[in-house]
């Protein structure tokens, strides 16, 4: 995509979830997209963006029609569209302020022409102190 900046630096990107009742601004580098293998994101198999603070991401419309699905540590905050049922944006495990976004969410992404990693989000799921 040419109009994309897919640098490592941010940009800004519009999104929203399919039915459109979610649309959501972001400020996110798109590189690198990640995969995560714990067993919600590989149920999922979403690209997601690199982590971004709180602050850049803005709901535009819809917070209401969103819900949040909690597991494991219950420390990470998913949250999917009551609706269509698609996975917009989450609040990461290892901190609060950091977040990731749904790249296949974005507009004018394609999500599939870029680089991925896999983080591994499996190793982190074990809770032993809790
Ligand atoms: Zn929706």
């Amino acid at each position: 995509m040419n109009a994309v900046n897919t640098q490592a630096h941010k940009s800004s990107h519009t999104g929203s979830c399919h039915c459109g009742a979610v649309k959501f601004e972001v400020r996110s580098a798109l590189l690198p997209a990640t995969r995560c293998n714990c067993s919600l994101c590989k149920r999922k198999g979403a690209l997601m963006s690199p982590v971004f603070a709180v602050d850049d991401l803005h709901i535009v419309e819809g917070a209401e029609a969103l819900a949040m699905y909690q597991f494991n540590t219950r420390s990470a905050q998913h949250f999917f569209c009551k609706i269509c049922g698609i996975y917009p944006f989450h609040q990461t495990r290892k901190d609060a302020r950091l977040w990731r976004v749904n790249l296949g969410c974005l507009d004018g992404v394609d999500a599939y022409t870029l680089e991925s990693v896999i983080a591994d989000g499996a190793s982190l799921s074990v809770v032993e102190e809790a």
